[in-house]
């Protein structure tokens, strides 16, 4: 197993430009005295969307590396596979998401069930976990329900880890993916789920639930901050208590998705972490693309026609953008400017519409989600777009370097 250091934050690049601007943050929040082990990933549906291969992620990430030399762990993800697309990504990955939660609700036998209830007599007695002052009381009744919804869903998950152990050998980083499902999965439910994948001696490291609340693309958190916080620290309990007794690994923590902009969501993780000690994964990946669409709107000229053209295109076509994140994205359509408007815009108006500081008047979330999901217009150009990248290389890492560490990095990890 190879093992992922406590603290881990993941960064996405879409078009493979951004590693070393990316990499900087993580430099300073290091020369701030906090390391933090930077996981670059990428998922299927984003390198098909781009037409993208898995090796080009590393390949950025690995010379990124090497320029900067940075001397920590550092990590390929990749993100959401399942077993008919894991293969491509087995040479180039080094960490493995295994997405399950279509899997999520389908029934499981009921002799399984009853045998796994029956082998789990500690999940039906009060279970005072470290940390909460609450105890746990799960009926025999409780638990079966939970195992019959989860089962299958974790029996996958450990047929996929198999397989991947096969192609790749087991000196990887094992994530277990239930977030893209519509029901929150409650701290009791995330215990009997512990469970099953222990039986399916999956070398857990990650798990990444669906919480409480909604975590939309590229903008804060929504929801009750009371509640998050309640089952933050619940679920980060329950997985102390299940890497204790289930043979799970020691380094078991939560993982967070959609974590990028979740401003408000910051100093609660990071309360938690310095009272329990526990660890945290948050992943983020489209917050860097929009930085290059800041970054090329700043520089005027070229860069800034083709973020107007990329939104006017978007614009026309955000039925078809918005359809596959229609449950992470909230965009109310009265509040999108129309092309001409936005043609009119100076860069920096531009640049400040989608620049994610709420506080400014200027800032528009309808605009700033639209874009955050029109990557695949910014494909379609090609090398148009990523020339304009290269030639104000300077302009947009700056932004990049500034978003992932002031807006992300320094909230959660750094007390100040
Ligand atoms: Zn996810």
């Amino acid at each position: 197993m190879k093992l992922l250091p406590r603290l881990s934050f993941g960064v996405g690049d879409r078009f493979a430009h951004e590693a070393e601007a990316q990499l900087a943050a993580f430099e300073r929040l290091a020369a701030a005295g906090v390391v933090v082990a930077p996981v670059w990933n990428k998922s299927n549906r984003e390198h098909s969307f781009i037409g993208s291969e898995p090796a080009s992620v590393r390949a950025a990430a690995a010379a990124a590396v090497a320029t900067r030399k940075w001397p920590h762990p550092w990590f390929i993800d990749a993100d959401h596979i399942r077993l008919e697309t894991v293969d491509r990504f087995l040479e180039s990955s080094d960490f493995f998401t295994i997405d399950v939660a279509d899997s999520i609700g389908k029934q499981a036998p009921d002799a399984d069930v009853k045998a796994f209830v029956s082998g789990h007599a500690e999940l039906g007695k009060p279970i005072a976990l470290p940390g909460i002052t609450k105890v746990f009381r799960l009926s025999e009744d409780a638990v079966a329900r939970i195992a019959r919804k989860y089962m299958l869903a974790c029996r996958e998950a450990g047929a996929i880890w198999r397989h991947i152990r096969k192609g790749r050998g087991d000196d990887v980083v094992v994530e277990v993916s239930m977030d893209e499902t519509d029901e929150p999965q409650t701290p009791p439910e995330l215990l009997v789920i512990l469970a099953l994948l222990a039986e399916e001696r999956i070398p857990l490291q990650t798990i990444a639930p669906k919480f409480t609340g909604r975590f939309n693309k590229g903008v804060d958190y929504v929801g009750d901050l009371a509640q998050f916080e309640q089952e933050f620290s619940d679920d980060v309990a329950v997985c102390a208590f299940a890497a204790r007794n289930y043979g799970l690994p020691e380094s078991l923590k939560l993982s967070v998705h959609s974590g990028s902009d979740k401003f408000s969501l910051y100093p609660v993780i990071r309360r938690t972490l310095a009272r329990t000690g526990a660890g945290v994964h948050l992943k983020t990946a489209g917050t860097t693309w929009l930085e290059e669409v800041i970054g090329l709107a700043e520089a005027g000229g070229d860069g800034l026609a083709l973020a107007q053209e990329i939104y006017a295109y978007a614009l026309d076509h955000v039925d078809e953008l918005c359809a596959p994140y229609a449950t992470v994205i909230d965009i109310d359509r009265a509040k999108l400017p129309t092309a001409a408007e936005v043609y009119g815009w100076s860069g920096s108006r531009f640049a400040a519409a989608i620049r994610h500081v709420p506080t400014n008047p200027a800032f528009n979330p309808h605009v700033r989600q639209l874009l955050h999901v029109a990557f695949k217009v910014a494909a379609k150009h090609g090398s148009r777009y990523t020339d304009l990248l290269a030639a104000n290389r300077e302009i947009v890492a700056r932004q990049v370097t500034e978003n992932i560490f002031e807006r992300h990095l320094a909230p959660l990890f750094l007390s100040r």
